[in-house]
């Protein structure tokens, strides 16, 4: 039987832009503090070319704002241990990513979890947000664009919710590791660029997704003045990129974008195809992503669980994520990661079909 079609992973399947590539082969070259422990002054080229980059979406950060990390997996645990304690509540809302739960259940922290629903499109009812909070509330998690539904906030979304953050005085965490990858007429904004936001948020970046550097390992978490203190007690030496990848980081965020723009235009006619396809047939319902790049489908009607669809997917020859760990009650979901030409996703939909017919 032929290789399976992986769309399990959200793992882009081109490679990072020549600059990175070449700054960083250069930067090995180079050697010195590139293939050592890395003095300060390259962290701080780095620094600043995220401060450069983070312009253009609005806020102003420092240098020490900035915590460069291996990957936003590891941002994500300095910024969860920097604002929560065992026990602590934090609002989030399903579904969303499967790594975000999987974490915070690891932490034991409480989960709050708001519903995002099919027949809202995907977005908040922020009216009733104010029934998830309570007391122990110490954080919010947004997703944005959000992994797997696609989600692109909108400006008033993410005012009501920072009205709540203000208001209980709680910290928000705001994972935008997909904010380039956004369709149509969505426009992403930065949730710490909303007035007395900036403050009370911390971001967290990849450039896994924007640069197809998945396995670099390059993060980084921006902290406001009021958290840094432990955040940095948390970061430590652990979390550090290697020196000599810092180049590439420094090479992609000062590019002219091309190479992103052009990811963009292939995720969206991904998207455009898969789900229109996978909307088609008989018994599963999908709305098209406005953000990120994953098609993520309701088999209710089907009648088995998301776990029984992907094992008999998987028998047919291609890979998706089951809907459960993304959420309490998204067992009847599926994710598809649009990370193959369109040419293997018309593939994958037919052995859709087959299981379907099948049943
Ligand atoms: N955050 C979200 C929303 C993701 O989808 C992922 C990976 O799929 C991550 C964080 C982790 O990415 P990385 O650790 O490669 O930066």
């Amino acid at each position: 039987m032929s290789e399976s079609i992986n769309l399990g992973s959200g793992d882009p399947d081109a490679e990072a832009p020549e600059c990175v590539k070449e700054a960083i082969f250069k930067a090995l070259k180079e050697g010195g503090d590139w293939t050592h422990y890395g003095g300060s002054a390259i962290s701080l080229q780095f620094k600043e070319s995220v401060i450069d980059y983070y312009k253009t979406m609005g806020p102003e950060y420092k240098p020490d704002n900035i915590i460069p990390t291996c990957g936003s997996t590891a941002a994500l645990n300095v910024a969860l241990g920097t604002v929560l304690d065992e026990g602590d509540e934090i609002l989030m809302w399903e579904p969303s990513y499967s790594g975000h739960y999987s974490l915070l259940r690891s932490m034991g922290i409480k989960l709050s979890v708001a519903p995002l629903k099919e027949g809202d499109g995907w977005h908040p009812d922020v009216d009733t947000l104010g029934e998830y909070v309570s007391p122990e509330t110490k954080a919010v998690l947004i997703c944005n664009p959000n992994n797997p539904t696609g989600t692109v906030f909108k400006e008033e979304e993410l005012r009501a919710i920072g009205d709540l953050a203000v208001d209980h005085d709680f910290a928000i965490l705001s994972d935008e590791i997909y904010l380039h990858f956004v369709y149509g007429d969505k426009k992403f904004v930065s949730t710490a660029s909303l007035d007395g936001l900036a403050e009370r948020t911390i971001n967290i970046m990849s450039f896994s997704k924007t640069f197809s550097m998945t396995g670099y390992r390059l993060g980084y978490t921006i902290v406001p003045d009021r958290y840094l203190k432990r955040a940095n007690s948390l970061h430590g030496l652990a979390n550090r990129p290697a020196s000599f990848v810092y180049a590439g980081g420094v090479a992609a965020l000062r590019s002219d974008f091309s190479y992103v723009e052009e990811r963009r235009k292939v995720y969206g006619e991904r998207i455009g195809y898969f789900c229109n396809a996978i909307d088609d047939v008989e018994g599963i319902s999908c709305i098209p992503a406005e953000g990120a790049f994953y098609g993520w489908f309701n088999i209710k009607e089907l009648g088995i669980g998301s776990q029984e669809f992907c094992g008999r997917l998987q028998k047919e020859g291609a890979r998706m994520r089951p809907g459960k760990g993304f959420g309490l009650n998204t067992d009847h979901y599926v994710r598809a990661a649009l990370v193959r030409p369109v040419s293997q996703l018309k593939e994958v939909v037919a052995k859709v079909k087959n299981v379907v017919n099948a049943l």
